[in-house]
């Protein structure tokens, strides 16, 4: 597949990687329809030490799942998605206060410590939690810049609340 790579300070290419596949049960596969550019990623000079050579970038996307671990039970193939950036197990201390940035398994890892989404596919830990089904019908290019400007913990109020947008 196409990506996004991260090589150096000021270095990165398009450039040919593999498709990404399952690591754990709870894990997702997500086609990527529509990605963001963050700041970040547009002035990398080595200050994120988490982002190393090799790296594919990017953090927020809007997408279809193309497959689920055996573990993922709200989620299926060909659901439209939103992946907000941030990765939560549900579970830990921070999850349960709804401070899923700061989960100790997860948080700010697409395009950090993990291949980001600036690539035809993505894989994304904690998939049930981590990723929001689009109902039918939302404009998905509305919903891009939504998940730029609003934090997980507004997105996933406003889902549930059906008030999005
Ligand atoms: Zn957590």
């Amino acid at each position: 597949m196409k990506a996004l790579v991260y090589h150096s300070p000021g270095k990165k290419s398009w450039e040919e990687k593999p498709k990404p596949e399952l690591k754990k049960t709870t894990d997702a596969i997500v086609k990527i329809l529509k990605t963001t550019l963050y700041e970040t990623d547009l002035h990398m000079k080595g200050d994120l030490l988490e982002v190393t050579d090799g790296k594919i970038l990017g953090h927020e996307a809007v997408g279809i799942v193309e497959e689920v671990g055996s573990s993922v039970n709200n989620l299926k193939k060909g659901d439209y998605v939103i992946i907000s950036g941030i990765t939560s197990c549900d579970k830990c201390e921070f999850c349960k206060k709804e401070m899923y940035a700061h989960c100790k398994k997860g948080g700010h890892v697409l395009g950090y410590t993990i291949d980001g989404t600036q690539a035809e596919y993505v894989r994304i830990p904690y998939a049930d939690n981590s990723l929001y089904l689009i109902p039918t019908g939302f404009d998905k290019e509305a919903l891009i810049q939504s998940i730029k400007t609003e934090p997980k913990k507004q997105i996933s109020h406003k889902f549930r609340l059906g008030k999005l947008l």
